[in-house]
């Protein structure tokens, strides 16, 4: 098929985020062997629900907004992803991250298929209440595709354990009852699991650690960057400095703050806190602007913002061993390639930020049993899931003599498709 023959969605063309992930897909279909005749089902999302969001603004006029929820993919079970609320979220977006959790629950090998939602949004322009409303009104709107056994919503950027509880309330009062498992990263006392807010960063911090290993570089002194010091990148910063690293660079919305002798964790935790973002923190040695961030030297650098953030442009400015996505979609394909070149070991997306979603899983299954685990064992079995699925992803690396990336989706997209070819079409 030319690509003119595609709708512009599904253009690998048109470069947005689905782009960017259809040309990994291109890159995973000679390997796939006999099941490639299924590849087509991963271009394609299986279902996609756009809806509006009206609510009342508390100055007493109406707001429209615009969500999704798609559903990329279900064979191996229910859909399973965040819900992010952002003033730039695109359906392009949406339909990528949804593909790329199909990907990461196949990855570490959760009964999961993918799916992902948002509102363009930015919720920082609403007050609490109307943020409340938001969520109602779009759990409500999306209830005719969610619940514990079809499609389980989680958090992404800017939606925390707040907004889950909500949608937890609204779906259970549209059906009636208590449905604590149609969300995860819930409150502890709504059926949240110990370890899962943490869950995303300290499996970086895992993956970051087997690479490591692979890349001869001591975690002891390691000079660190981090982009984005949120959940994610938040997390993982504190872990690698609690472990011995030294977090060097620390980008966010709002700038860059640089220390070359390791920033103090615990001090701009408190910093951003108070003041929203990294600007201004006074233990600083240095603020650069932010595109000077790709430039600093590192040994392992983490990207855990936003997607299509190492490009052709800033790649070979890139100075470092390890590139840990903390992020989904960081990193588009022509900057992979760049990396290459330069001997850079990218730990992809699908495995380095897989850590959420096997908690959300720990979640899932705790509130199915109510019967609650604890944070001792929820880590043991975070990490022993994570390095196993390193491990697999790096033996099929070393085989086919391809990138890690390549390699965790040979491996998920098999078993996606395996999925596929067993179950075959209806009807
Ligand atoms: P968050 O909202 O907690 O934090 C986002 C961070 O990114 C903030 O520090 C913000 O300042 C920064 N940021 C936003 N726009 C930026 C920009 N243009 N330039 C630089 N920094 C910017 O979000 P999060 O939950 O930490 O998610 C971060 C990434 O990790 C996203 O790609 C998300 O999809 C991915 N992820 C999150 C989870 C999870 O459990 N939260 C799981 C897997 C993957």
């Amino acid at each position: 098929m030319t690509h003119d023959a595609l709708p512009s969605y599904l253009n690998p063309d048109n470069l947005g985020p689905w782009g960017q992930y259809l040309q990994q897909i291109e890159r995973v279909t000679p390997h796939l062997g006999s099941l490639s005749r299924w590849v087509e089902t991963l271009k394609r999302p299986k279902r996609i629900l756009t809806v509006d969001v009206p609510i009342e603004r508390d100055d007493g006029s109406i707001a429209h907004f615009e969500g999704y929820r798609v559903q990329h993919n279900l064979s191996r079970g229910p859909g399973k992803g965040g819900v992010r609320y952002h003033q730039d979220v695109t359906l392009s977006e949406v339909m990528a991250l949804s593909a790329w959790m199909t990907v990461k629950n196949a990855a570490v090998n959760v009964p999961y298929g993918g799916a992902k939602g948002g509102i363009r949004v930015n919720p920082a322009s609403l007050s609490k209440g109307e943020l409340q409303r938001l969520t109602r009104r779009y759990t409500s709107e999306i209830s005719l595709i969610i619940g514990p056994t079809k499609d389980i919503p989680a958090p992404d950027v800017n939606t925390n354990e707040q907004v889950m509880a909500w949608m937890m309330d609204s779906y259970s009062m549209i059906e009636g009852n208590l449905s604590t498992g149609v969300v995860t990263g819930k409150p502890i006392s709504l059926g949240g699991s110990l370890g899962r807010r943490e869950a995303t960063g300290r499996g970086v911090f895992v993956m970051g650690c087997e690479a490591a290993v692979q890349r001869g570089v001591a975690i002891e002194g390691a000079r660190v960057a981090v982009q984005g010091f949120g959940n994610v990148g938040g997390v993982a910063a504190s872990m690698f400095a609690e472990a011995g690293a030294k977090l060097v660079a620390v980008q966010d919305h709002t700038g860059v703050v640089v220390h070359e002798g390791g920033l103090d964790v615990k001090q701009l935790h408190k910093h951003v806190a108070e003041a929203g973002g990294v600007k201004g923190f006074p233990g600083a040695e240095q603020t650069l602007e932010r595109d000077a961030f790709w430039g600093i030297e590192s040994d392992i650098l983490i990207p855990a913002a936003l997607e299509q953030q190492i490009t052709a442009e800033n790649a070979p400015r890139i100075r470092t061993k390890i590139v840990l996505e903390g992020a989904n979609g960081p990193t588009t394909p022509e900057a992979d390639d760049i990396l290459a070149g330069k001997d850079v070991l990218v730990v992809p997306d699908v495995l380095a930020n897989a850590g959420g979603v096997t908690v959300s899983y720990f979640e899932w299954v705790q509130d199915f049993s109510s019967f609650f685990w604890s944070e001792e064992e929820i880590n043991a079995r975070l990490t022993r899931i994570m390095q196993n699925a390193f491990h697999a992803a790096w033996a099929v690396a070393q085989e086919k003599k391809v990138s890690l990336r390549t390699a965790t989706f040979i491996l998920a997209c098999t078993r996606v498709l395996q999925a596929r070819e067993v179950r075959g079409l209806y009807p």
